[in-house]
């Protein structure tokens, strides 16, 4: 419910003077359809203006000059200006219109007057004019601001007009109880929220419209304190709903017993977390988090066993069905040494096959269902769901991991979730995208990998490159060849995928194959299913191979335009190589043509590729690297889109939010306090719970 004192800024913006139908789809575009969207609108930048004189004006600069006004000038030929000379003591100024009346600027000036005239100064033919400036009367000067906000502008409805609309909604901001603590506010040397919007839209400098100004730091406190409840609300709600209790037993004995590896530290550790919220008796939601070929598909397959022999059944869901089968492959003959029966789930399923497999499910016979998208469609039905593990999370959508825990029955209980995620990410992000999951790291690889050397080089020195690979194929190893797919020269990139792989082919003289995210699904798999039987030598992929396919074979993984990708993408694809017993290669080719030339900081990404094989600490300085903007192309994997926090500049203010947001769960869970019922207006301000990010 929204508190009433709100219900001001959550009028349509149409509701503020000067917004009508015309505007209202500009200002929406611009801000938001809301009144409050326009008030958070942040400037993004500060015009300031000088008092000046018409020789002192400098290019460029935005003047204020007070003159006197000589004559006017028609224009000769149609597409010429109208012209006003005007002069001040030291010299003249053409003020300069394009379009509109003449009769309007006469008016504005008229001969033998003094004005105030304002603008953006120019010289043309040596003369200093200014284009469209304003104009006041002498006594008005006061009101023409030093400086203004820039807002971002867009057809049809420009800067200026813009900051009319955001003035009527200061007017319409009312005053809002104080939500944050005086102590730390008063720490911080900040204002209240009120003068907080005030100055947001009142910047003097270009520090002020920049993250580091008080004003905008609290702004940003607001809006990650507003997430952190949100996320720390629902984590609260899943650890108060009843689900079956899920102890180890004899099955799960078994199935490590038959793994052909002892679990390392890490795993263990993992699981230890999993048994401990497993056996709580209360909902789980956990992430496991780590690097490809971490050993992840183990930990969670223990923790499967333990359900099936608990009376539950578990159900593990990967996005694609070569990954489906793979597992199915490697885990039905485990679980069925513990007695447990195993069922696969995809969408090429035979219809006799399918039927089979969904009654042993809703009967109960099949203790676990692995399987694609097929699993959580409607006429699938489980007799006891206890567990879902969800494989590669990133790929799936928030509606269908929830569709998959609707399958689980009341009276059983809420499905216990275990979602894996091999990309890693840095700690505050870690929080601020999960903060209502808890989350295990698997920071320790499996033993005896051998190292995978990692070789930066120009791709002007291909042909070494596919001399290289042309005797490691003889000697039977297997190769990836990446290309990057950017969405802007999609058809360009394809092509030149498409060219990869024809030249591949002459020069390697062997079987080459193409897999592309263009292609239809079953032949895109059908590629790759052939690549991972070995009977195809050479796979071209976009990054369509970034999801855990396991081909121990491969040994070579070239990366073409590898300066294109993300760090952490580059990390993943390296990670596809080097799972086998045979030593491994990575080779990031840059550039194109003769002249690669690398950037500075594509040089330093590539040199910490190099340097460590460890994704957090990959993750960590990808961070840093890009220094905050849309770091590894979060915003498209349902990553918060934030107002006025910046995940890099705010990270302090991010793990605060995170503490604060617990502890005034845990001292005021119902919000009930004074201090907790001004929060409640401040999670209705941000409304985060409408908003849906890539964890829940
Ligand atoms: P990911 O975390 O990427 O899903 P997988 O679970 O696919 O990794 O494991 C990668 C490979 O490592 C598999 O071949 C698996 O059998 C092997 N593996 C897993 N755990 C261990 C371990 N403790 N010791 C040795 N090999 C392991
Ligand atoms: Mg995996």
């Amino acid at each position: 419910m929204r508190p009433e004192i709100l219900f001001s800024l959550f009028a349509g913006s149409d509701s503020l003077k000067g917004v009508g139908p015309r505007l209202k789809p500009l200002v929406e575009k611009l801000a938001g359809p809301l009144v409050r969207d326009v008030l958070f609108l942040s400037p993004s930048g500060v015009l300031r203006r000088r008092r000046t004189t018409s020789t002192q004006a400098i290019e460029g600069e935005i003047a204020v000059m007070e003159v006197l006004v000589d004559s006017h000038i028609a224009p000769k030929k149609p597409g010429q200006p109208f012209k006003v000379r005007a002069s001040d003591d030291t010299g003249f100024v053409h003020l300069i219109w394009f379009g509109g009346s003449p009769q309007h600027v006469q008016r504005l000036l008229p001969r033998g007057e003094r004005r105030i005239v304002s603008g953006k100064v120019e010289r043309f033919n040596n003369e200093v004019q200014i284009a469209h400036p304003d104009v006041l009367s002498l006594d008005k000067i006061d009101e023409l601001p030093m400086s203004e906000p820039v807002y971002p502008a867009t057809a049809g409805l420009t800067s200026r007009v813009l900051r009319r609309i955001v003035l009527a909604a200061l007017d319409q901001a009312p005053e809002l109880p104080e939500w944050q603590d005086s102590t730390w506010l008063a720490r911080q040397g900040w204002t209240g929220w009120r003068p907080a919007i005030q100055a947001l839209h009142e910047p003097q400098t270009e520090a002020d419209v920049g993250p580091d100004a008080p004003h905008r730091q609290r702004l940003a406190y607001d809006e990650l304190l507003a997430h952190q409840l949100a996320l720390a609300r629902r984590r609260a709600a899943r650890v108060t709903a009843p689900a079956p209790i899920i102890r180890p037993g004899e099955a799960s004995a078994v199935v490590e017993a038959a793994l052909p590896f002892r679990l390392t530290g890490a795993q263990v550790q993992a699981l230890a977390e999993i048994r401990g919220d497993l056996a709580s008796g209360r909902q789980m939601g956990r992430l496991l988090q780590g690097d490809v070929g971490s050993g992840k598909t183990a930990v969670a397959a223990l923790a499967m066993a333990d359900a099936a022999s608990s009376g539950v059944q578990a159900a593990l869901m990967a996005p694609t069905e070569i990954l489906a089968r793979q597992h199915h492959e490697r885990l039905a003959p485990l679980f069925a040494r513990a007695g447990i029966d195993t069922v696969l789930l995809t969408g090429r399923d035979t219809a006799a096959e399918r039927r089979g497999r969904l009654l042993a499910l809703a009967e109960g016979s099949a203790g676990v269902a692995i399987g694609t998208h097929a699993l959580f469609q409607d006429g699938v039905r489980f007799r006891r769901l206890g567990l879902a593990v969800i494989d590669e999370q990133h790929r799936f959508g928030v509606n269908e991991r929830q569709r998959l825990q609707a399958k689980g029955d009341p009276a059983v209980g809420a499905v216990h979730l275990l979602t894996m995620s091999a990309t890693p990410i840095p700690r505050t992000l870690e929080m601020t995208q999960y903060g209502d999951l808890e989350v295990s790291r698997l920071t320790e690889k499996p033993p005896g990998r051998t190292p995978i050397t990692t070789a930066v080089l120009p791709l002007a020195r291909m042909e070494e490159v596919a001399e290289r690979l042309k005797r490691a194929v003889a000697e039977g190893a297997q190769a990836y060849w990446i290309c990057p797919l950017v969405a802007e020269s999609e058809a360009a990139d394809l092509a030149a995928a498409e060219g990869r792989v024809v030249e591949l082919r002459t020069r390697l003289g062997v079987e080459v194959g193409l897999a592309h995210g263009q292609m239809p699904g079953p032949d895109r798999e059908s590629v790759m299913a052939a690549f991972a039987a070995g009977t195809i030598p050479v796979l071209v992929a976009t990054t369509v191979v970034e999801v855990g396919v396991d081909v121990p074979n491969a040994t070579i993984m070239v990366i073409e335009h590898s300066d294109r990708f993300g760090l952490a993408q580059l990390h993943q694809l390296r990670g596809r190589v080097g799972r086998g017993e045979r030593a491994s290669s990575c080779i990031l080719l840059y550039g194109s043509g003769e002249s690669g030339e690398l950037g500075e900081t594509a040089r330093q990404r590539l040199e910490t590729l190099r340097r460590t094989d460890d994704g957090f600490e990959i993750a960590e300085e990808d961070f840093r690297l890009r220094g905050g903007g849309d770091p590894l192309g979060l915003r498209q994997s349902g990553f918060p889109a934030y107002r006025f926090a910046d995940p890099v500049r705010h990270r302090g203010l991010m793990m605060a939010a995170y503490d604060d947001a617990r502890l005034l769960l845990n001292r005021d869970p119902d919000l009930v306090s004074e201090r907790g019922r001004a929060i409640q207006v401040l999670e209705a301000l941000f409304d985060w719970r409408s908003h849906r990010p890539g964890s829940d």
